[in-house]
Formats: structure tokens, C-alpha cells, sequence
């Protein structure tokens, strides 16, 4: 339910109504806009509707929120978008965010060289991950903690924050030293505790839909990290399973302005994922940007032939440049400028 105050509303009438709702045992999520405060009252409606909230000092009036996701709908936010702050970064709304850097860190050099390119030419954050969620367990699962170290040195020297991915929480702790954006990939969009304790860390997320998982699973997803009082999550459409097996996934680009119309929060594309080849990454980086969504997320690297993983969809340091100017330009022309300090 929604509870929408009057603009001359008091900040005494605000909490008095927080206050009644979680003395029901509902949370309350207060949500400040430029005019209007909405509270956001979870959990068993027949209960707030008992509340009699109807008339209370400071409440204009209820209104059911009707998708089975309530903090992530666009109804929350009464049609505004949620535009997040990341390291002097903005993502979402006008601000569209090249995220970039290695599937995975495997060396000091190569992390450095491919941080400083991206650095370079306009990438918003770099991405890299530590722990990696490999198919096959006798892969190359990551450099764990040596990998953050190295993401730390890149941090460093390059100002970019980093978006890294954590697979369980035991390694929470570790990766947040170093995360700015935390990943939780595809494989783990339904790992509801690693979620919920994310939502209590308050870092931003970013949580990439499950390889066969609908845009209201997706959502619901995002619910547990934003039901924990966790605001800043961003969504990332990396490409489904469908029956065509020419490439390596389905990019649902239908996703961007779906997701833009049920949702505030920013919505990123990974086109790496789901092409698995790079001469196909930059087109689908395009449609994406023209497609309106706030950002794509994209594998680079400076030796692809070498790459211990995903080397086929990298592009390389080389030519990162002129797919940043590419991307740059589509992004404009649907409204959005690249997000860089
Ligand atoms: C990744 O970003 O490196 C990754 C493994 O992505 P996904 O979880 O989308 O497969
Ligand atoms: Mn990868």
C-alpha cells in the first residue's frame, strides 16, 4: 500500500505514520520526492487498511500498489527515475554509464593496462570480477582475493569505482572493501539470502536476470535488496536462453523499454554475455544505447587471444576508443549523456 502525505505534510506526521505501520509488523519505505512524500507500507494489506490511515493528520490518501513487486514498480516513485550516485558517477535517468574492463582479473598487468584504457575513453566504472561463476568447476574460478587486491591497485590509480561480482556471502566482507557496485550474476539472480544481505550492506548492486528468468522474477529479485532498505540496485538484461543456438544468448533488447516502463531503477544491457563474439558486441551495444537503456556493461581486453576467459566476446584495448565514441554518440541521440567525472 501506498501512503501518500499532503506536500505541507510535517516531518512528526511522516514518522507517526511510519510508526503505525510498523507496529502492525509491516515495514514502512519512505520515499521523498521534490513535492510529495509517499510512504510505502509492505506486508500484509488487510492489516494497513485496518490502520484506518484514511484522514490521519498530514495523509492525502492510499493507494494499493498493484504488481506483485512494490519498491522496484514505477508506481512507488510515481513515474521518476531512480538515478543513482557512484563514486561522483550518475547512472540512470539522462545519465547513461559505460561500464568496462576484463571478464575476470588474471594478472596485475592486465588489469592496469585494461583500466587505464577504459579510464581513458570515458568508462563511467571498471568491471572485473574476482570470483567467477564458471559452468564447469574445473575452470578458472577467479583469483578470489588477489583479484581484489589487483581491482584495489586499478581503483587507485585510475579513480574509477569497481564493479565486481560476489558468489556467497561468506565473501561478502572481502569484496566490499574493494566493490563500489557489487554483481550478482545470472546464475545467483534467485539466491534470495546473498540478496537480502545485500540489501542490509547498502552498496549498489547490480543484479543480472537469471539465464531463463522473466522480467517479474527479475523484479522480484531486485525486491529483497530494496526490502532490506536498499535503494541503489540496477538491472541488467545479459541475454536469455531461447531456442536459437547461433549465438551464445538471446539479448531481450524488448527488456529495455519494458523494464523502463515497470520500474525506476536504471536498467544496464550486457551485450558481451550474450553475444559471445566481439564483431557482434558493438552493434548490440547500439541498439541497446537507442533503445534507452542507462548503460551497458561491456568486456574489454588487452591480449583477447590470451584471455583466460571469454577472450572471443573481449574487445580489445585497441579499439575500445572508437566503440566508446560509437557508443557515446547512439546514447546522445536517445537523450543520455556518457556519465564521467
Ligand atoms: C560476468 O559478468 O562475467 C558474468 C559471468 O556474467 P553472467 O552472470 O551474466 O553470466
Ligand atoms: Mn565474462
Amino acid at each position: 500500500m501506498m501512503i501518500v502525505m499532503k506536500a505541507e505534510a510535517t516531518e512528526e506526521q511522516i514518522e507517526a505514520v511510519v510508526r503505525r505501520v510498523e507496529d502492525v509488523g509491516c515495514s514502512a519505505h519512505v520515499s521523498s520526492g521534490e513535492v510529495l512524500t509517499v510512504i510505502g507500507a509492505i506486508g500484509d494489506r488487510d492489516r494497513v487498511q485496518s490502520l484506518g490511515l484514511e484522514g490521519a493528520p498530514g495523509v492525502d490518501h492510499l493507494v494499493p500498489i498493484l504488481k506483485p513487486y512494490k519498491l522496484a514498480s514505477s508506481q512507488f516513485k510515481k513515474g521518476e527515475r531512480t538515478v543513482l550516485e557512484i563514486g561522483g558517477r550518475e547512472v540512470g535517468n539522462e545519465h547513461f554509464a559505460l561500464i568496462a574492463g576484463p571478464c575476470t582479473v588474471e594478472s596485475r598487468d592486465q588489469t592496469l593496462e585494461v583500466a587505464r584504457c577504459v579510464a581513458e575513453n570515458g568508462a563511467a566504472m571498471l568491471r572485473g570480477g574476482a570470483y567467477k561463476p564458471r559452468t564447469s568447476p574445473y575452470s578458472f574460478q577467479g583469483l578470489g582475493q588477489e583479484g581484489l587486491r589487483l581491482l584495489q591497485e586499478a581503483k587507485q590509480e585510475t579513480g574509477l569505482p569497481i564493479v565486481t561480482e560476489v558468489m556467497d556471502v561468506r565473501d561478502i566482507d572481502d569484496v566490499l572493501e574493494v566493490a563500489d557496485v557489487v554483481q550478482v550474476g545470472a546464475r545467483n539472480m534467485q539466491n534470495y539470502s546473498l540478496l537480502s544481505e545485500l540489501g542490509r550492506t547498502g552498496r549498489p548492486v547490480l543484479l543480472k536476470r537469471g539465464l531463463s528468468a522473466t522480467l517479474d522474477e527479475l523484479l522480484l529479485a531486485s525486491e529483497y535488496v530494496l526490502k532490506e532498505g536498499n535503494e541503489a540496485v540496477m538491472l541488467c538484461e545479459r541475454g536469455i536462453r531461447t531456442h536459437e543456438t547461433a549465438y551464445r544468448f538471446t539479448l531481450d533488447l524488448m527488456a529495455i523499454p519494458v523494464l523502463r516502463e515497470l520500474t525506476h531503477l536504471p536498467v544496464i544491457v550486457d551485450p558481451s554475455h550474450a553475444a559471445g563474439r566481439r564483431d557482434w558486441v558493438q552493434p548490440m551495444s547500439l541498439a541497446a544505447a537507442a533503445a534507452g537503456a542507462d548503460g551497458v556493461i561491456v568486456e574489454v581486453h588487452n591480449e583477447p587471444d590470451e584471455a583466460i576467459c571469454d577472450g572471443p566476446q573481449a574487445i580489445p584495448t585497441g579499439r575500445f576508443a572508437e566503440y566508446a565514441e560509437q557508443v557515446r554518440r547512439i546514447a546522445a541521440v536517445a537523450g543520455k549523456d556518457l556519465s564521467r567525472v
